[in-house]
């Protein structure tokens, strides 16, 4: 589970993050959206640290993040994060993507994380590429390895920010069914996303943010349906 309170973080004299609120209870999918620059990638980033913040408190998986004397390396070891950019190791086979994390930061032997990262193909449907370069393969193909590496981690909750802003439009879809089934097999998940009709199909619940607060947050149909706030009502109108 995630607890945010009152988080504050500025960039200079920028200030990104002006208070924020934010909960999503274990099990859960929550849905980030908002413009371009309203701070919901640095919200993201500061949950594992990636980013410090000013002010406020952090909760993760029962780690406190803000707390100086956090065990970041541990922290980290319980959360996926999957980007925009997938950020694959473009040397190693689709396979050794999915297992050097496993057994440098876990310990795991290199059979047992063979076993758990096909395991995880297959749960993306790719055990059949495990022996290719990522360049050998789509960009959603790509994307749903950089999902298959991070649940090889068995986190206790991802992050995902905008995962399909940079598909080919023919790969988006594969990769949100992806993301609706570890959703169904109750993951906890944290989206940034654009893709309104993910957002109101799959989320529990919506969270909408401009200017470094949360404008408007509920359940997800009722949000992305009937929004509240003027400002939640101009966005939907230019992405929906
Ligand atoms: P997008 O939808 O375009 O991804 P976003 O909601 O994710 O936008 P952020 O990336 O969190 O927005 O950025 C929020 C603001 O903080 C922007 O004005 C951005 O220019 C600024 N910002 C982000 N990272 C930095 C940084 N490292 N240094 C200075 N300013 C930054
Ligand atoms: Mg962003």
């Amino acid at each position: 589970a995630v607890h945010v309170r009152d988080l504050h973080k500025s960039y200079g004299d920028l200030e990104v993050l002006r208070g924020i609120d934010l909960d999503v209870a274990t099990g859960e999918v929550v849905c980030l959206i908002g413009p371009s620059g309203s701070g919901k990638s640095t919200l993201l980033r500061c949950l594992n640290l990636l980013e410090s913040p000013q002010s406020g408190t952090i909760s993760v998986g029962g780690f406190t993040v803000t707390d100086p004397d956090l065990d970041v390396d541990a922290m980290r070891r319980r959360v996926g994060m999957v980007f925009q950019q997938f950020n694959l190791f473009p040397h190693l086979s689709v396979l050794e993507n999915c297992t050097v994390s496993q057994v440098k930061v876990l310990k795991r032997s290199k059979e047992e994380a063979k076993r758990i990262a096909l395991a995880n193909l297959e749960r993306v449907g790719l055990e059949a590429k495990a022996g290719q370069r990522p360049t050998q393969l789509s960009g959603g193909q790509q994307q749903r390895v950089a999902i298959a590496r991070a649940l090889s981690m068995d986190p206790d909750l991802m992050l995902f920010d905008e995962p399909t802003s940079a598909l080919d439009p023919e790969t988006v879809g594969d990769v949100l069914a992806i993301m609706r089934q570890l959703a169904d097999d109750g993951m906890t998940m944290l989206v940034v996303t654009h893709e309104m009709s993910f957002a109101r199909d799959v989320a529990d619940r919506v969270v909408f943010m401009d200017g470094g607060v949360v404008v408007e947050q509920g359940a997800a149909r009722e949000v992305i349906g009937s929004p509240q706030h003027e400002r939640t009502r101009t966005f939907l109108s230019r992405v929906l």
